[in-house]
């Protein structure tokens, strides 16, 4: 690894402060779970200063605010699995998290970091998409927000400045009608990143009719996004067995007019399909 300055601030504003005067050779640590595997590897784009921002408490912590549900970005995947909070109001990103590395990646990753790196296998973002997360960016010239949706430019690239720290990801709760599920398909069962993912969002009527669907694959489309052509399948209907096949298609449709047919298409074009049956069955 290549000689570098670390810096340890222990405010935002100083975190700022720091990110502003070193300018793009500077990058944020938090867990260090992608950074510091980038960072060894042979012929890596060095970074002159690493910010360290573990020590800044107000970045830690999961939260009720009104109808929403507040999560900052130092919060470890561990933690989230174990949040009462997202068990209630956000049970598809639990089950998320409870799939990614193994307990010593969920007890030393974060969310924040898994959001900025934006891998296309990155899990909490398929669920985060599907909640309508909004994030906020903080630097030196201010803060902004930004919809999760319209956050991602495409693997590793996103909209974020260089100087630009993650601080809140926001999100309405889901109503106690809701039911919802993350599937993550692998290589393996465990230590294994998706090579495919879909979380999806129920809501039902009491007459047991859908008036909310949402579906978001993972490592499927050039970046994240809900599939309406298949959302609108299950929209006032009740559901069945046919529909979630019918709404499995469509998102198989909707990859291929995204991606054309590729090597890979063989393969994910049916198995997209099935995970997104399994993953509405899993809401009903
Ligand atoms: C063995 C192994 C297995 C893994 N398995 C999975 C898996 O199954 N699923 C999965 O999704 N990921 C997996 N990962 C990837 C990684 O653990 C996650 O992406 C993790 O959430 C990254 O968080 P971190 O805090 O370690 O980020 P860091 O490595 O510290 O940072 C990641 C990136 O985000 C930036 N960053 C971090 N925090 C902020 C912030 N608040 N504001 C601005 N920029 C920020 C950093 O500058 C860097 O670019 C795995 C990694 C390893 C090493």
């Amino acid at each position: 690894m290549k000689p570098f300055e670390y810096h340890s601030p222990r405010s935002l504003p100083e975190a700022c402060a720091l990110l502003a005067e070193i300018g793009a050779d500077a990058r944020i640590l938090a867990g260090g779970t992608d950074v510091l595997v980038e960072m060894r590897k042979p012929g890596s784009s060095s970074s002159k200063a690493v910010v360290d921002i573990t020590r800044i408490s107000s970045l830690k912590g999961i939260e009720e605010s009104g109808d929403e549900i507040v999560i900052r970005p130092l919060t470890t995947h561990a933690e989230i699995l174990r949040s009462k909070i997202v068990e209630q109001y956000a049970p598809l990103l639990k089950s998320a998290v409870a799939g990614i590395g193994s307990p010593q990646i969920r007890n030393r990753g974060t969310v924040g970091g898994n959001i900025m790196n934006a891998a296309a296998c990155a899990d909490t973002v398929p669920p985060l998409i599907a909640l309508n997360a909004k994030i906020k960016l903080l630097s030196s010239r201010g803060d902004r927000t930004v919809e999760l949706s319209e956050f991602f430019l495409k693997p590793y690239a996103t909209v974020a400045q260089r100087d630009e720290i993650l601080v809140e990801i926001r999100f309405p709760k889901l109503p106690s009608s809701a039911r919802s599920s993350f599937i993550k398909l692998g290589r393996r069962n465990a230590l294994s990143i998706a090579r495919l993912s879909v979380a999806a969002i129920m809501v039902k009527t009491e007459a047991g009719v859908v008036n909310d669907a949402r579906i978001v694959t993972g490592a499927a489309f050039p970046k994240w996004q809900r599939v309406p052509e298949a959302e609108h399948v299950l929209l006032g209907q009740k559901p069945s067995r046919t529909l979630f096949d019918e709404a499995g298609n469509k998102v198989s449709e909707a990859l291929i007019s995204f991606t054309g047919r590729r090597w890979s298409t063989e393969y994910k074009e049916p198995v997209i399909a099935v995970l997104v049956r399994r993953a509405l069955e899993a809401c009903k």
